[in-house]
């Protein structure tokens, strides 16, 4: 009998010390996995930042919509991957020079609006900035946003409101990875989202040039840029 209880015990102490060597590898390996997340500041990313509510209300309601390069109504600019070419998500617009005969070439603000976002976007995108739009549709306000990629210059610093035809930056290469071009998305959400550039699923992104084109707010000859403004400041075309 007793014997037999000493061997019981000792086989217990075994199982119970190899549970312990188990647990503590498990939670080792757990906290070894998870220690970048763990490590991680709890901030959210601002590419992830809602936008403040009151910089939302406080946008000026857009009533036109222009093209960010060229003539207001697309002249003398050319996209190179239009909007869902190649799973595209923007259009890639071009001085008509081709090559970097458009590096430096303005930029404006398809229409009044905030700035969202400002600022180096990492390898890939280079500058990028990020208006936001309040428009009246079928009598709801609404929202749009539109993103300018790869730029070369900044103009423009976040929650500044900006007025249609505003310089707000100038064409870029994204540090001479392409060809100078402007990436431009218009989107749906109003957060201030990087995103991929490229991507099957489309929802949430818009036709940048259909929309435009169906939200000029003007006739294709009207090329009064900043006409509802009392002191008309020198715009494009100058
Ligand atoms: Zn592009």
């Amino acid at each position: 009998m007793k014997p037999s209880t000493s061997k019981g015990r000792t086989s217990l102490r075994w199982t119970l010390l190899l549970a312990a060597i188990f647990l503590a590898a498990l939670i080792g390996g757990l906290v070894f996995r998870l220690a970048p997340e763990l490590r991680r500041p709890a901030k959210i990313d601002p590419a992830f930042q809602m936008a403040p509510a009151f910089f939302v209300t406080s946008l000026p309601t857009a009533t036109r919509f222009d093209f960010p390069i060229g003539s207001e109504n697309g002249a003398f600019a050319y996209n190179a991957q239009p909007f869902t070419q190649n799973r595209h998500l923007g259009d890639d617009l071009n001085g008509i020079g081709g090559e970097n005969s458009d590096l430096g070439d303005p930029v404006f603000a398809i229409a009044d609006g905030g700035v969202l976002f400002a600022r180096e976007a990492g390898p890939g995108w280079g500058n990028v900035i990020i208006l936001l739009h309040a428009y009246e549709e079928n009598g709801a306000r609404k929202y749009v946003q539109s993103y300018y990629g790869h730029v070369d210059e900044i103009l423009v610093v976040p929650k500044q409101m900006v007025r249609r035809g505003e310089q707000i930056a100038t064409i870029g290469t994204a540090d001479g990875k392409y060809w100078a071009h402007l990436h431009f998305e218009m989107r749906e959400f109003t957060t201030p989202f990087i995103g991929p550039g490229y991507r099957d699923d489309t929802r949430g992104w818009l036709d940048p040039s259909a929309f435009i084109a169906s939200h000029r707010g003007a006739p294709a000859d009207d090329v009064g840029r900043l006409s509802a403004s009392p002191t008309p400041t020198p715009g494009r075309g100058d």
